[in-house]
């Protein structure tokens, strides 16, 4: 298992908002290195499949829509110690609860559009990467 990759989507309203250069910027000041990227777009089904862990949770529905609702940019991230490393750079998933300079707490809005997603394991992460990006696109 890859220790030095995680996977991140900036997320509908941060792509709306204008915020894809100054993140994609944050990321690679932060350290990271982008392997592989996509602007793309998630429809309800592929939304639903790829949060298919919180299906049972009550703000399924809601989060399956948020992440319809526009364009996203896809990316595999490259550094050492990479999921935990970006966790702490994106910061807690409410914006209100997150640190000060951290991608959340600069661009994110709500707990549901929160700019970004960060993997939360190195499984997940290759799960995730595997989801967006064919062998051929990732470098
Ligand atoms: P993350 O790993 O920090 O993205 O957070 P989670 O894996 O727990 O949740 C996935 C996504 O679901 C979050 O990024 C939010 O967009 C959304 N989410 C989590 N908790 C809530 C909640 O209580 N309400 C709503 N509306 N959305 C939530």
């Amino acid at each position: 298992m890859e220790t030095n990759k995680t996977f991140t989507m900036i997320k509908p309203d941060a792509v709306a908002n204008g915020h894809i250069g100054a993140i994609l910027d944050h990321i690679t000041k932060g350290g990271f290195k982008i392997t592989a990227l996509k602007y793309t777009y998630l429809s309800p089904e592929k939304a639903g499949e790829f949060y298919a862990v919180h299906k049972e949770r009550p703000f399924y529905a809601d989060l399956v829509k948020f992440m319809s609702s526009g364009p996203i940019v896809a990316a595999i991230l490259e550094k050492e110690n990479a999921v935990a490393d970006f966790r702490t750079l994106i910061g807690a998933t409410d914006p209100s609860k997150a640190e000060a300079g951290t991608i959340r707490a600069l661009f994110a809005k709500s707990i549901d559009a929160n700019a970004v997603h960060g993997s939360d394991s190195d499984e997940n992460a290759a799960i995730e990467g595997s989801f967006f990006f064919s062998a051929f696109e990732k470098f």
